[in-house]
């Protein structure tokens, strides 16, 4: 199951938008505390790239029937995309 998150990138704004699944709908979405952009349209090219890339994570690791759980962090700064996966 999905648990996707927008990391605020603004300095001094740490603030986390739950969001379920990140859309096309959400690229230019304003943090509601501080205004920034939280998904650029460049982070959404990206994130498509890298939803693929999970979509394959969650067939080698499904959560339902008592296979392993994993967590995966992905951070989109920019041109850099930096993807954690730890098994829980
Ligand atoms: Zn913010």
């Amino acid at each position: 199951m999905r648990d996707e998150v927008l990391n605020c990138d603004a300095p001094e704004c740490e603030h986390v938008e739950k969001v379920g699944v990140i859309t096309a709908d959400m690229v230019d979405m304003p943090c509601p505390a501080c205004g920034s952009n939280l998904l650029t349209s460049e982070d959404w090219v990206g994130w498509k790239a890298v939803s693929e890339i999970m979509a394959v994570v969650e067939k080698i690791a499904p959560d339902s029937d008592g296979g392993p759980k994993v967590s995966m962090r992905v951070g989109l700064h920019g041109k850099k995309t930096r993807i954690e996966i730890e098994q829980l």
